[in-house]
């Protein structure tokens, strides 16, 4: 039987080999400090599961609207004014099965074959496997350490050829933690609204930002960046809902009628009462929000200071999301080697960077205990110095 092209250009998911065989590990009772999740670790607040709760209750279990209910349509077009300064009417924000298919389906109504995608690397590894299953051409660009992994406007100008659609700006980063400043932004969406380039910005992480850094949209900027950005956020990172699958977009009308469309027809709408519990993440309380967000932070500055004190390793502090970029470069082992060594010598899981497209990282998040974050950091100090 013959697969097709579009599922046999897939890259395995690399983080899933090194998180099964952590899993494993633990399964035969063995002590393994993982740093490789990607969601947060707390419970969704309990306002929330109440409100879906009830919803289910109410017997609002059956199909809505396929790009949401109107009600919470029309909150996030709240949300996207009060925290991100942006006009989006209830009919250009459409409400997906998480953020992930937001972004897939932006690109799926935006790009084709003979298109190409600029990516800044390191990337969150769904990408350009997305960009591939759109049949479009990803487009690396490799971010420099010395610029805190964020691309500048030049290195962007260079990477651009005639076939340039779209360029994917994800700040706060994964799994850079890079936050791009206003100034920054400002300077890549100049080259797009002289070239007409689209823009997937991916904020996500909106939420997680420390030190005093301001998340910007990057659709916020300019009339001529509202027009050109497809804004997509979602409920996972902020209000800890990663299995409740609910992301969402705002677009210009064309493009979110183009989305709304595609999505009617592959996955209609999003869980109903899912839909209930997004409403009240909006509308309801925000102190978990906060709460989570200063966990975190106090668990990044305790991982920063500690890799500071290992030899030879290097980190650029990331000022958002859960995860810290180490650059392992100077210990001679690719990030794979690195990861496998520590893991099966060390019980100490992290994910290699080569699954981000940068081979001389390896990714360590900080959405796990502190008491974990202790001893793990202690194994992993001990490794490198072994190295
Ligand atoms: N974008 C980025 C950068 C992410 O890290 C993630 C989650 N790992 C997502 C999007 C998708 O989030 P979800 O589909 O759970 O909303």
């Amino acid at each position: 039987m013959e697969l097709s092209q579009r599922a046999t250009i897939l890259t395995p998911s690399l983080t899933l080999s090194i998180d099964s065989k952590a899993k494993a590990m633990k399964a035969e009772g063995l002590d393994v400090c993982g740093f490789g999740a990607g969601e947060p670790d707390f419970d969704t607040p309990e306002h929330i599961k109440a409100a879906a709760q009830a919803a289910i209750e109410m017997g609002f279990t059956k199909y809505t609207p396929s790009s949401g209910t109107p009600e919470l349509r029309q909150a996030i077009a709240d949300k996207f004014k009060a925290d991100n300064g942006l006009d989006y009417k209830p009919s250009q924000v459409i409400v997906s099965n998480g953020a992930k298919h937001s972004c897939y389906n932006a690109i799926l109504a935006t790009c084709q074959p003979g298109d190409e995608v600029i990516i800044p690397s390191p990337y969150w590894l769904s990408y350009p496997e997305m960009v591939r299953l759109a049949g479009a051409d990803p487009v690396f660009v490799q971010t420099r350490e010395v610029n805190g992994w964020k691309m500048t406007a030049d290195e962007f100008q260079d990477a651009m050829t005639p076939r340039t659609k779209m360029v994917i700006i994800n700040s706060p980063g994964n799994p850079t933690g890079a936050v791009y400043t206003r100034e920054e932004l400002q300077a890549i969406v100049e080259v797009c609204t002289d070239e007409e380039i689209l823009i997937l910005s991916d904020e996500i992480y909106e939420k997680l930002t420390y030190d005093g850094a301001e998340h910007v949209s990057v659709a916020s900027l300019s009339p001529a960046a509202y027009d050109l950005t497809i804004t997509i956020n979602g409920f996972s990172k902020a209000y800890s809902m990663t299995g409740w699958r609910l992301g969402y977009l705002g677009a210009p009308e064309p493009i979110a009628k183009a989305i709304d469309a595609i999505q009617s027809h592959s996955t209609s709408n999003p869980c109903s009462f899912a839909q209930k519990g997004a409403l009240a993440a909006l509308k309801g309380d925000q102190q978990p929000v906060a709460d989570m967000r200063e966990e975190f932070d106090m668990r990044r500055n305790y991982m920063i200071n500690r890799l500071a004190g290992i030899p030879r390793v290097s980190v650029v502090k990331p000022l958002g999301a859960f995860y810290v970029l180490v650059n392992i470069g100077k210990l001679g082992l690719s990030s794979t080697n690195f990861a496998d060594r520590l893991l099966s010598k060390h019980h100490v899981a992290v994910v290699p960077g080569i699954a981000f497209g940068n081979d001389s990282t390896v990714r360590l998040s900080y959405a796990t205990s502190l008491d974990v974050i202790k001893k793990g950091l202690d194994r992993f100090e001990e490794f490198c110095r072994t190295l």
